[in-house]
């Protein structure tokens, strides 16, 4: 008899019907003799409708409050889903995060978990109920409520894999697994059977938002296997697991793109020791974080050009914070443009095999696609395109890295 963690997404319980299917599916669990934790998210979208709803009231909701707000959502999936449970005829408890004592650090919104108390998951257990727990939040030393950073319900369920030592840790969603890259864009992308969490991380910091980065994380540190599969459908989804050597057979994993970034480009400032500092540090106190980065000698040596990326939503305060030290530093002007992409292409296989760059900006070139910039990782090359080349460039690498049905 094992014990599983199953976690469920917002959009697995969406709505009434939705929950009584994952009722249904707990319930067959339950009747093979699993015990089961279950960690629900959100109903949908309620999250961002709290949000939007805060958003009404004011401009700069304080962390503790949103924390209150956003952690209300999760405590009406875990009442639902119990009361579709017992219709169903099997025994089951909900819990929110402080009641099972999930302690966390202090900071509201995107708070890291510190220590579970399993005991009362235990007993629970013990008392043969479906244990459901509200994903996504905790409890600061103040005994005040926090919230784990959006899609923080995987880390719910990661950490609580970790703290019962359970035998399977599963993640629920409305897709069938990982894909080679977005079946929407490309027909033919495959449905990965195993990842590395490297691998995982790589892509889902890349665009493929399928798991939080963050439980990635946890999971890797800790060993823990994920099984991300379909609410709707019960085939195997895709294993995220330890790097092993067979996986580096395969050379690239998969392709991802990511359309949510803006370059901005600080044009014509001098040379000179500092400059750089100057810009990212003035990004740094307003909290933005930036991607990629280009610095190119400008018309002459005596100027420079620095590009890099940040998040669209970020980029019209950042272009607003440079203007105000562009006098300062002496650059020339500011440009923004928000119509790009930047495509990805991901594997360990990359650690021991040359070439994959060339390949890359040999097939985007022959076929008329600008890069223009490009980051690398030890197994992750990342380039710069319009967004109008977006999904062509994708077609593009994942049919020269094979890695269609
Ligand atoms: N409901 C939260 C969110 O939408 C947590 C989660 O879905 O995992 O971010
Ligand atoms: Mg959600």
């Amino acid at each position: 008899m094992s014990l599983i963690v199953q976690k469920f997404g917002g959009s697995s319980v969406a709505n009434p019907s939705r929950i009584k299917n994952v009722a249904g599916r707990v319930n067959a669990y339950r009747k093979k003799g699993h015990r089961l934790v279950v960690v629900v998210s959100a109903l949908g979208d309620t999250t961002d409708e709290l949000l939007k709803l805060a958003a009404q009231l004011t401009q700069k909701p304080p962390g503790r409050e949103l924390d209150v707000l956003m952690s209300a959502g999760e405590q009406i999936s875990i009442a639902l889903l119990a009361m579709a449970l017992k219709e169903l005829g099997c025994e089951a408890v909900s819990f929110t995060g402080w009641q099972v004592g999930i302690r966390t650090s202090s900071s509201h919104t995107r708070a890291r978990i510190h220590h579970i108390n399993p005991n009362r998951i235990l007993e629970a257990l013990k008392e043969k109920k479906v244990v459901i727990v509200a994903g996504f939040q905790g409890i600061n030393s103040c005994n005040d409520i926090t919230t784990l950073g959006r899609g923080g319900s995987d880390l719910t369920a990661v950490a609580l894999a970790k703290a019962l030592e359970a035998d399977a840790c599963e993640i629920y969603t409305d897709v069938e697994g990982i894909f080679t890259t977005d079946p929407r864009l490309v027909k033919n992308a495959r449905k990965i059977k195993k990842i590395s969490y490297e691998e995982m991380l790589e892509l889902a910091s890349s665009g493929a938002q399928v798991m939080q980065s963050r439980s990635i994380e946890v999971a890797g540190k800790y060993d823990i296997p994920l099984h991300v599969r379909s609410s709707f459908k019960k085939n195997e989804g895709t294993w995220i697991v330890k790097e092993a050597k067979l996986m580096e057979d395969v050379l690239i994993r998969g392709v991802s793109v990511n359309k949510n970034e803006a370059k901005i480009s600080v044009r014509g400032v001098p040379n000179r020791p500092g400059i750089a500092a100057g810009i990212f540090k003035t990004l740094a106190d307003k909290s933005i974080n930036v991607d990629m980065i280009i610095q190119n000698i400008g018309k002459s040596a005596a100027n420079t050009d620095i590009s890099f990326t940040v998040p669209k939503g970020d980029a019209h305060s950042a272009v607003r914070a440079l203007e105000a030290v562009s006098r300062k530093i002496g650059a020339k002007e500011i440009l923004m443009d928000p119509h790009i992409a930047k495509i990805s292409v991901v594997g360990i296989g990359m650690r021991s095999h040359a070439g994959v760059a060339a390949a890359m900006f040999e097939t985007l070139g022959k076929n008329k696609v600008n890069i223009e910039m490009i980051s690398t990782s030890e197994i992750k090359i990342s380039c710069v395109v319009k967004q109008a080349d977006a999904e062509k460039a994708v077609r593009l690498l994942h049919d020269k890295f094979k890695l269609g049905k």
